[in-house]
């Protein structure tokens, strides 16, 4: 016989439904409790702070438990989620009332960090993302898909594995789902799978593994016909994608198996593509801080925080959407700075908008709970109020005529039918819970009316009935009470026990008081009792009807709730260009870049007002195509780069600038390697990130991309880095030919100017005053002034035999490594295909006198001993 105890029902259950869910905590209902069990309340007993305690503690193998009350399953379950968990709910799915024998358990949804809809798990101004990687078998193509499951946006795209992690770093899922053959990658493998391996380094994301199989392109193919009711994808211009409707199909079945319920909102699938939008690569997108700040990965601090001004979360998620996919087309560029424009001049308008948009709830959120059938009757509440106020907005919207907007204002779908079902049926201010009852509103069902009146009538008449049994016994503080095992009852406290009259049938005897029934009592109490039972199925039953009947609307409250978010973002930015002075950009396909007194965003708003030194940019045309901006550190350098490039950026995003006045050429990409960040946690040296970052730009950027490099070269030896900076600007200058932005400390680099006809010097004005060094932070033309660092160090204090020492080193250092002029020797670039020793700093060498004795040989007049003798000769010199 076995000495393992025998296991009770319940128990067997749990551990059926933890077999079936064995990646998820589970929180298994019992009775008013939700416990977890086994290695589950070790797990929880630290991330949710439970108690941890064990069942069967007598025996010889007590199991790990720790359990909290049903209704903080709110609370508990954001803790799992934001530790990056997975949680199984498992409820009761009969009436324990009614229930034969054990309760039925089920597990009714899985909660995951890529699947969310409850607002409460959610934040309002983010997205949340859910990623699938389908790979091919060599590893190195990918279908990428992701889909936001509060909102029901779903998209894919196909592309080279190497780019993966670019995309990842846009798209930030908060959960990636990937086939079960990457669990266990040798290292053969790894290089197939680098992008995940730095991709979980980088970002916090819960990783889920799914079958190999869901990953094929028929198995994608046929859920996502399925689901979207189509034979083809054709509608979807997916009929020749592969990798992405495998992708695509891994996300739809794996979003079903944790919801268990119905996906009516999303809609539709969208190919994303790579060339319609500017292109971003992550180390461009941390370097220029668009969405996180550097160091701790804060909205504050960002472009994102600057540029939002919307009023709504819906706006908020557009606006972020916005700037991961600047635009690349002029006249969309242009149709939004339109539209700003409009909302900037009508001040009125604008701010009546965004009034209106402030009283709305999260709409697209909304949805959402709608079509997966989780809404509440409060979500409902709100759907409605939001809708009550689309009227107002349209007929606002209707005064103004820009293309963009107008297009807007004809896609806002009204929904008033929606509106009308919901606030006839619902009652104003419903419970959170359809099982708390009262959600349905008086008037709306003759017969729940009829339940409600027997109901009432039987309580008051209990009440009535309370009132007169005291006159009738004498007994003043006679009270009507209920519970759950006796019912009503009458309740008689010991000061009055000599006045019980014999009707009063004794149920239970407490310290100071005693408890009775009556035959009328119950049968009052049987009527009541029924009567709200019945009413709370009919209710159950009415809302159930109504969430049904809305199922149909979705696709016109997502079309809504898109418009509502444009115009937010839109006025946001007319909004923010009053209060801080942006001016429209004029935008052109050359190749240019003219910036006049242009702010960088978040400076000017973080530094106190007239602080902010306002400087210009002049790239393309006659002022040439690359800015060597050389000054000390601190001076402004890396200030005055980035803010050309956010300028840039903001102009395509649709915004206004922080600029006097601004002419901008269409980037097709932004490139910025800023600032020597410390990548060391990535297990790469900073300066081999440093070269990869400069290798991949210098690779792919084109005559139409914007490049700012901060001080490349820093992170190796002095000569190293001004060699690798010298040659990194002359590629730029003559294969490229891109606008580029230099800062750098090496002075040397001045002298590019003289070589490069595209190139132009600027620096940062340094002035002493008091024995102070101040930087003016302005940047203006020609070289900086060479004695800067060693001056600088002299005002800052250093002593002055440093001084000194330092000044007899540099004049050394620079008789070596200059000319007679005092230039840097450095030897003219040669084309790539005249194969050459470079030395640097040194002039090339002069042919040695036995290169040209071998050049003037005629060997066809040479014997062979006139050779041999020739060889002795050439040999003997060269030694
Ligand atoms: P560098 O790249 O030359 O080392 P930074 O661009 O990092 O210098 O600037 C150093 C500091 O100087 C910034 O943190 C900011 O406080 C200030 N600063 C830079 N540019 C400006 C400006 N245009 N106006 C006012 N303050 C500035």
């Amino acid at each position: 016989m076995s000495d393992a105890p025998k296991l009770t029902p319940m128990m067997e259950r749990y551990l059926e439904v933890k077999a079936q869910n064995p990646e998820a905590i589970l929180f298994f209902r019992m009775g008013d409790f939700y416990e977890l069990f086994h290695e589950d309340a070790a797990v929880a007993a630290k991330i949710l702070g439970l108690t941890l305690t064990s069942r069967d503690k007598g025996s010889a193998n007590p199991v790990p438990m720790a359990g909290f009350p049903y209704h903080s399953l709110e609370g508990y379950l954001h803790k799992m989620i934001r530790a990056g968990k997975r949680v199984a709910i498992c409820d009761q799915v009969e009436d324990p009332k009614t229930a034969k024998g054990m309760v039925r358990r089920e597990v009714t949804r899985i909660v995951t960090p890529g699947t969310l809809t409850d607002d409460s798990l959610l934040e309002p101004k983010q997205r949340n993302f859910l990623a699938s990687v389908a790979l091919n078998s060599g590893g190195d193509r990918a279908g990428l898909a992701w889909i936001d499951v509060s909102t029901g946006e779903f998209w894919c795209t196909e592309l080279d594995s190497i780019q993966l992690l670019d995309d990842l770093a846009r798209i930030r899922p908060s959960e990636l789902v990937i086939s079960d053959e990457l669990r266990h990658v040798d290292d053969e493998g790894f290089s197939k799978v680098q992008w995940l391996k730095l991709a979980e380094q980088q970002f916090k994301m819960s990783l889920a593994y799914r079958p190999v199989w869901e990953f094929r392109e028929v198995a994608g193919k046929d859920v996502l016909c399925k689901h979207f009711r189509v034979k083809s994808l054709e509608g979807f211009g997916l009929e020749k994608e592969t990798l992405s409707v495998a992708a695509a199909g891994v996300l739809v079945v794996y979003v079903q198996e944790m919801q268990k319920a119905a996906l009516g909102h999303i809609l539709s699938l969208k190919r994303f593509e790579h060339a319609s939008s500017m292109l971003i690569d992550d180390a461009t997108r941390r370097s220029l801080e668009l969405t996180r700040t550097m160091r701790e990965g804060a909205r504050q601090g960002t472009l994102l925080d600057v540029l939002d001004k919307t009023v709504t979360p819906m706006g908020a998620r557009k606006l972020g959407d916005w700037i991961d996919h600047p635009l690349k087309n002029i006249l969309e560029i242009r149709r939004r700075h339109e539209s700003v424009g409009e909302l900037l001049n009508d001040r009125a308008g604008r701010e009546r908008l965004r009034d209106l948009l402030d009283q709305t709830y999260d709409l697209q959120r909304l949805t959402a709970r709608v079509a997966t059938g989780r809404c509440s009757p409060k979500d409902l509440i709100s759907l409605a109020k939001t809708l009550s106020i689309l009227p107002d907005l349209k007929s606002l919207l209707e005064s103004f005529s820009t293309p963009l907007i107008a297009e807007q204002t004809s896609n806002l779908k009204l929904c008033d039918d929606t509106c009308a079902r919901i606030t006839s049926t619902l009652s104003e201010d419903p419970p959170l819970a359809v099982s708390d009852g009262g959600v349905i509103r008086t008037g709306f069902n003759a017969q729940l009316d009829e339940f409600r009146d027997l109901s009432t009538g039987g309580k008051q008449w209990i009440a009535r009935y309370q009132a007169e049994e005291a006159t009738k016994t004498g007994i003043p503080n006679l009270k009507v009470g209920y519970n759950k095992v006796f019912g009503y009852y009458l309740e008689v406290t010991a000061a009055h026990q000599d006045k019980i009259p014999d009707y009063f049938l004794r149920k239970q005897t407490l310290k100071n008081q005693e408890r009775f029934i009556t035959p009328e009592l119950k049968e009052y109490e049987e009527k009541v009792l029924r009567a709200d039972e019945q009413a709370l199925a009919l209710e159950s039953q009415l809302y159930d009807q109504l969430k049904a009947e809305l199922l149909s609307c979705c696709s016109d409250l997502q079309q809504s709730a898109e418009v509502m978010s444009i115009i937010d973002v839109l006025a946001g930015f007319a909004e923010l260009s009053e209060s801080r002075r942006y001016s429209q950009p004029e935008m052109t396909e050359e190749t240019l870049l003219e910036i006049h007194n242009g702010r960088h965003p978040v400076l000017d708003i973080l530094l106190p007002a007239g602080e902010f030194v306002p400087n210009d940019v002049l790239l393309g045309g006659d002022h040439g195509l690359i800015q060597i901006i050389t000054g000390p550190n601190m001076a402004g350098k890396s200030t005055y780069i980035r803010q050309a490039a956010l300028i840039t950026l903001m102009a395509q995003v649709g915004c206004y600038v922080p600029a006097e006045r601004a002419r901008i050429g269409i980037a097709d990409r932004i490139f910025a390697r800023v600032g020597a960040s410390d990548e060391l946690g990535k297990g790469q040296s900073t300066f081999m990130v440093e070269m990869t970052e400069t290798a991949r730009i210098l690779n792919t950027a084109t005559d139409k991309s914007l490049v700012i490099l901060d001080e490349i070269g820093r992170g190796t030896s002095t000569y190293d880095g001004l060699s690798l900076a010298w040659a990194v600007t002359e590629y730029l200058h003559d294969d490229t030919r891109c606008r580029a932005m230099f800062a750098t400390h090496y002075h040397e680099l001045t002298e590019l100017k003289s070589t490069l006809k595209r190139a132009s010097n600027w620096n940062v004005s340094v002035h002493e005053q008091n024995g102070q060094v101040v930087f003016l932070h302005r940047i203006i033309p020609g070289p900086a002034d060479k004695s800067y660092g060693i001056h600088v160090a002299q005002l800052a204090g250093v002593p002055n035999s440093v001084i000194r020492r330092a000044q007899e080193v540099l004049k050394t250092l620079e008789e070596e490594h200059t000319d007679e002029v005092g230039k840097p020797k450095v030897p003219t670039r040669q084309k790539a295909s005249k194969q050459r020793q470079l030395s640097l700093f040194v002039p090339p060498t002069e042919d040695h006198p036995v290169i040209t004795k071998l050049r003037d040989i005629d060997i066809n007049t040479l014997t062979p001993l006139q050779a041999l003798q020739l060889l002795g000769q050439l040999s003997s010199d060269a030694r």
